[in-house]
């Protein structure tokens, strides 16, 4: 497990186009109840907040999820970040991930997804990517939304109308995904981006947290605690209450603020 940042009560940016965007972040993560190592990671420093979920035997999803969220970190410290700077960090991490300790022949891999602070047409907006089954969520106005389609086999399921959404995260093939960063592949998330909008709060998450969480719990936690480290903690207790069958990660993110020139 990896960490970089911390959380932050209160972050300013100020956009090329003259935008300020004022901040406010935390993360937590637990190893859980049954895992034996925490092979999530997460990243939480403007302008990039992720959270990559290792996999593989021994050493190698740790090392996975590290490479991910170690090389997404050189791009901190900017005001904004764009898709060729993120398809070539994870490019970089899957060269990495190649080199890494503890890599049989399958090699390793891990899921990513997270926000990036941008700027289109001059306007903030975030980037918004995922590879796998980690999951970037929005609550705004009361109204949680999930913003990633996961790539998984429950997924493909429910697209085709044979499993019901309820039904996926209970599924005995709930675990199984049909995209990750490493396995020697080019790596390829899907991109949405959405506007900086304030008062908005996101949650991005493993699935450590949704496995043990409807999305009814995630809106009450995300809902009842104003201040973002308090909702983190309490989602992350949640989860291991709930069971805690995995390595549990969240960050939550607010726009507290934006003030355009
Ligand atoms: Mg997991």
């Amino acid at each position: 497990m990896t960490q970089i940042g911390n959380g932050n009560a209160r972050h300013r940016v100020e956009l090329p186009g003259g935008a300020v965007v004022t901040l406010a972040w935390a993360a937590e993560t637990d190893i859980g109840n049954r895992r034996a190592i925490n092979e999530d990671s997460f990243l939480a420093q403007a302008p990039l907040f992720v959270v990559a979920d290792g996999m593989g035997g021994h050493a190698a999803g740790d090392f996975a999820s590290a490479a991910v969220v170690t090389r997404l970190a050189e791009h901190g410290g900017r005001p904004t970040v764009g898709t060729p700077e993120i398809d070539q960090a994870l490019t970089l991490a899957v060269q990495d991930m190649d080199r890494g300790v503890g890599v049989t022949d399958e090699g390793s891999g891990t899921t990513v997804t997270g926000v990036a602070l941008t700027e289109i047409s001059g306007e903030p907006a975030w980037v918004v990517f995922n590879i796998g089954d980690s999951r970037v969520y929005r609550l705004i106005g009361g109204v949680l939304e999930q913003l990633t389609v996961d790539h998984s086999v429950v997924q493909e399921l429910v697209d085709a109308g044979q499993i019901t959404r309820d039904e996926a995260d209970t599924h005995p093939h709930s675990n199984v995904i049909t995209r990750a960063v490493g396995f020697h592949e080019t790596p390829a998330p899907d991109y949405r981006a959405i506007a900086v909008e304030p008062g908005m709060r996101l949650l991005i998450c493993s699935d450590g947290l949704t496995k043990e969480l409807t999305s009814y719990g995630l809106r009450h936690f995300l809902t009842s605690e104003t201040r973002p480290e308090r909702a983190a903690r309490a989602l992350v207790e949640a989860a291991l209450g709930n069971g805690g069958r995995d390595n549990v990660t969240v960050v939550v993110l607010d726009v507290i603020s934006v003030v355009r020139d």
